[in-house]
């Protein structure tokens, strides 16, 4: 009975809505939170796109968990978890609440995956440092859904599907991570050079936008099996799952746009996308 309490409950606080579009972010350098660039302007035009969600959902490269985890906290702490930048970084707080309700409905709709209702994390810098361009009031709650190292990208991707009627009731879910991410190679005196990527940063964007924009996701599930360019833009999945679980929202009848669409010090990119 608690929980078909709970489903009566959510379904009060959640009015219904025209489906929200899904948003993958480059989030890059945790500067970007407080730098003004050309991609945190591009973060700020796209917000301007979206209907006013009543939540968001992110899924956050930083919160790779064995198992899945959801924060259920009512006001999820602002997390600053990096080194080596200044204190002004340190400083930032993003005080949006949490969403204790939709935490519980998000574990319901994930059913049979066992689902931690989380009270430790809070928001962690794959989220705060982009979603605070989007809305710099914090006014709208934000809950974070972690990811499941144990698992393979194909698992992700049918996991994403399950949320998808979160989507009607106002939620905004983001993938926030970096397509190309190579840390090891990264070429710091030149990190403010504008689109540099290497040769085969070059060759893997060229390949993934292609197969984002005709809509061909399975070989980017299938991402291992994918040429030499590929796996040194993708050598461990973190930052690369979170687009996985933005392509498992898609519906047939949206579309899906790039925009940030920039190679950052040779073997990072910004690109980022919206569906709607
Ligand atoms: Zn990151």
């Amino acid at each position: 009975m608690t929980n078909l309490n709970e489903h009566y409950n959510l379904s009060q606080s959640l009015t219904n809505t025209e489906r929200m579009p899904v948003l993958f972010l480059g989030h890059g350098s945790p500067m970007n939170a407080i730098e003004e660039n050309q991609f945190v302007v591009g973060f700020r035009n796209i917000a301007k796109t979206l209907p006013h969600p009543n939540a968001i959902l992110c899924i956050s490269a930083h919160w790779f968990t064995n198992g899945t985890k959801v924060t259920a906290m009512a006001l999820p702490k602002t997390i600053h978890d990096f080194g080596g930048f200044p204190q002004s970084l340190f400083d930032v707080q993003y005080p949006a609440k949490g969403n204790p309700e939709l935490a519980k409905e998000t574990k319901e709709l994930l059913i049979p995956t066992a689902v931690e209702l989380d009270e430790k994390w809070g928001l962690d810098h794959g989220a705060w440092t982009v979603i605070k361009h989007l809305y710099p009031d914090a006014n709208i709650p934000v809950i974070q859904l972690s990811i499941d190292y144990t698992k393979p990208a194909q698992y992700h991707y049918e996991l994403a599907q399950k949320l998808n009627t979160l989507r009607n009731k106002g939620i905004l879910i983001i993938g926030s991570g970096n397509i190309i991410h190579n840390l090891r190679l990264v070429d710091f005196p030149n990190f403010d050079k504008d689109n540099y990527g290497y040769e085969w940063a070059i060759e893997a964007r060229e390949t993934i936008n292609s197969y984002l924009l005709n809509g061909n996701y399975q070989p980017l599930i299938d991402y291992e099996k994918l040429k030499k360019a590929i796996q040194l833009a993708i050598p461990t999945p973190d930052h690369y799952l979170p687009l996985i679980y933005t392509l498992g929202l898609q519906q047939k009848n949206e579309s899906l746009v790039l925009f940030n669409d920039k190679l950052v010090a040779g073997s990072l990119s910004m690109t980022s996308l919206k569906i709607s």
